[in-house]
């Protein structure tokens, strides 16, 4: 990489809000962060690029350079994103050098369609763009997704640009820009939020204030009435009331989280505080009353919409793996703007459960919505998708989730550290070599599996430096060592201390700050003591009372009928003392956990028998079960599956 593109990155990251800016110098090297890069880059992303081609995705393109066009294949009008999303992604790889020839084969035919079929006036759509399209550009701004599509073609130009040098997509997407800037000057606004980040993002890149400026009017015209929605009722679009006066957050997940995440961008560039306000205020909501143990977002099929507050079925959970990333980004930006470690919590969540489990083991398969829980006797909806398979599919006729992964596992390293004057933050721990501006670190650990982590300091300032690590709010106990002496016995105690030096200035603590003047070589270690824990739910949540889930570190877990030889895992009893009795073991690489448990076949047949007066103790047998880490799931056949199982009550006795 030249110095021109180290630069740029440098100066295109800092934001000018933040609390906390990124640090793009950071590889991971080793660990289940690693193994996912190395599985996107040998599996997912060739899969991606194979469906891609058979889906039509790049045909929709080339066939506009004909004088007689072929059909636009596919059903929707934002067919042109995945393949936006997966450039992105492969920007990412193309420059962290991880990409084998074929992939820069592609990568280089796209953006040169792209060139090519881009209109005179900067307009760039292949399903509009067809003399045959049924609607006319700009016509249907509530489905036509159009600035939806602008959005990524600009993150796969910025990222192109900032970590290939390559800037042929980014000239391609400004054009685009420009004539959106004009054209959107007064009013309207997309059905689908997403460009907003994006022209955050191409503010940053450029220094244009014009894209900033109409990154903010998207976000302030939302609630206006100006999406004119027919199927779907305003909130679906969050367009019944301004993003400042949103009580909750609602509708359609996905649009939900990207618009947040847009607002965020543009208070870090802004400092926009009443706008901010409300971000804080729909996170905290968020987390208290509508995100899933594993971290998911969306609780209905139907319009895949959030949902109310309390409202998280397990089986029906919709959880869609766009709004998982959706919600990684939103918290990341929240992060980025007060320095504050809880939202990092949130986000770790995300990253190992609700986000990881949309892809199979072999990297070949994703889910598009994420249940918590699969019944015995679960039909499968066929048909409607190719394939019809029962987990994971190979692909989708909307396949919005798996290019989306692709460009979110391809940017992890961009997650693992970031700084502010006169310290380092460790934000996420994966064995990594971390370049800060003043500081640069090796990171060696098999976190999440465990939580002992090992620092060792490579360039150093000559002036006392902060090396600040976060304590992840599950964490009690942790330690620390500088050079193998204790640095402070109980740090988890001191969690209000924490708070008062926190990076953001923000109340909520988690992080551990060790300062001093620091040499080549010298080790610092932390250790995150990973107990198996036992997770009630809060009473007005219906679907999980009476239910206990069993989380290690970030890791939420669940137990699958291959695991449970002797007892149907509906039928499954587990107490908090089972969970803390529980034997921690592996298979492969990951940890499993061996739980004695009850079984408790139901007494009665009845759907709803007559409770007597004093209800009888539940009669148990004895039974193991292992349950396994919830992103692993599902890569051994359809059977039933349960994060949440039968809380053994007071009142519930276990035969010995
Ligand atoms: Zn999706």
């Amino acid at each position: 990489m030249t110095s021109k593109q180290v630069k740029a990155m440098a100066g295109a990251v800092r934001t000018a809000a933040g609390a906390v800016r990124p640090v793009p110098g950071a590889r991971i090297t080793g660990g289940l962060l690693h193994h996912w890069q190395v599985r996107n880059s040998a599996a997912t992303i060739p899969h991606t690029i194979e469906q891609l081609r058979a889906a039509g995705n790049v045909a929709n393109l080339s066939r506009l350079l004909e004088q007689d066009p072929a059909p636009y294949r596919g059903r929707y009008p934002f067919l042109d994103t995945d393949l936006y999303k997966t450039l992105e992604g492969l920007a990412y790889e193309l420059g962290d050098g991880r990409a084998a020839e074929p992939v820069r084969e592609f990568y280089d035919e796209v953006v040169g369609l792209l060139e090519r079929v881009q209109a005179e006036d900067g307009y760039l759509n292949s399903f509009f763009q067809d003399p045959a399209a049924a609607k006319k550009p700009w016509e249907d701004l509530a489905w036509g997704h159009e600035l939806y599509n602008l959005g990524h073609l600009i993150q796969a130009a910025v990222a192109a640009a900032r970590r290939m040098g390559d800037e042929r997509l980014l000239r391609v997407a400004g054009r685009f820009a420009d004539l959106v800037v004009e054209r959107f000057a007064e009013r309207g606004v997309c059905g689908h939020p997403e460009v907003e980040m994006a022209l955050v993002e191409l503010y940053r890149e450029t220094g244009v204030r014009a894209y900033l400026d109409l990154a903010a009017a998207f976000v302030d015209r939302r609630g206006s009435g100006q999406i004119e929605h027919s199927i779907f009722p305003a909130d679906y679009f969050q367009d019944h009331v301004p993003l400042r006066e949103l009580p909750s957050v609602t509708g359609h997940a996905v649009r939900m989280a990207y618009l947040a995440a847009g607002a965020a961008d543009v208070f870090l560039e802004t400092g926009d505080r009443s706008l901010f306000a409300a971000l804080e205020r729909l996170w905290d909501d968020m987390v208290a009353s509508k995100l899933y143990l594993t971290g998911g977002l969306g609780s209905r099929h139907s319009d895949e919409a959030v949902g109310d507050r309390y409202e998280l079925p397990s089986e029906r959970a919709y959880s869609e793996t766009c709004a998982a990333i959706a919600v990684m980004q939103w918290g990341w930006r929240m992060f980025l703007a007060t320095g504050g470690a809880k939202y990092l919590d949130v986000f770790e969540r995300v990253l190992y459960n609700a986000y990881a489990v949309g892809l199979s083991e072999d990297g070949r398969a994703f889910f598009y919505d994420n249940p918590l829980q699969r019944r015995p006797d679960h039909e499968q909806r066929s048909g409607a998708e190719p394939g019809g398979e029962p987990l994971r599919r190979s692909w989708f006729g909307c396949p919005c989730c798996p290019p989306n992964i692709v460009r979110w596992m391809a940017q992890l390293a961009d997650y693992v550290a970031a700084e502010r004057d006169g310290a380092l933050l460790i934000a996420c721990y994966t064995s990594a070599r971390i370049t800060g501006e003043r500081l640069d670190l090796a990171m060696e650990t098999s976190y999440p599996w465990d939580g002992d982590v090992g620092l060792t300091v490579g360039r150093a300032p000559e002036e006392p430096y902060g090396i600040v690590l976060r304590v992840p709010g599950w964490a009690r106990g942790a330690t620390v060592t500088v050079n193998g002496e204790p640095h402070d016995a109980a740090p988890s105690a001191k969690r209000a201390e924490a708070a008062a030096d926190s990076p953001g200035g923000s109340a909520d603590g988690g992080w551990l700050r060790i300062e001093r003047r620091w040499a080549a070589g010298d080790e610092v270690r932390l250790t995150l003591p990973m107990p198996i824990r036992a997770h009630g739910s809060h009473p007005h949540l219906d679907a999980t009372r009476g239910a206990l889930g069993i989380a290690r570190g970030p890791l939420v877990y669940c137990v699958e009928q291959q695991d449970s030889p002797s007892a149907a895992v509906d039928d499954l009893v587990v107490g908090v003392a089972d969970v803390a009795g529980a034997r921690a073991g592996r298979r492969g690489e990951a940890v499993v956990l061996g739980v004695t448990a009850g079984a408790a076949p139901p007494p009665s047949t009845e759907l709803y028998p007559e409770l007597p007066l004093e209800q009888a103790a539940i009669t148990e047998t004895a039974v193991s079960a292992t349950f396994v880490p919830y992103f692993l799931w599902g890569n051994r056949g359809p059977e039933a599956m349960r994060v949440w199982v039968r809380s053994r009550t007071t009142n519930g006795k276990k035969a010995t």
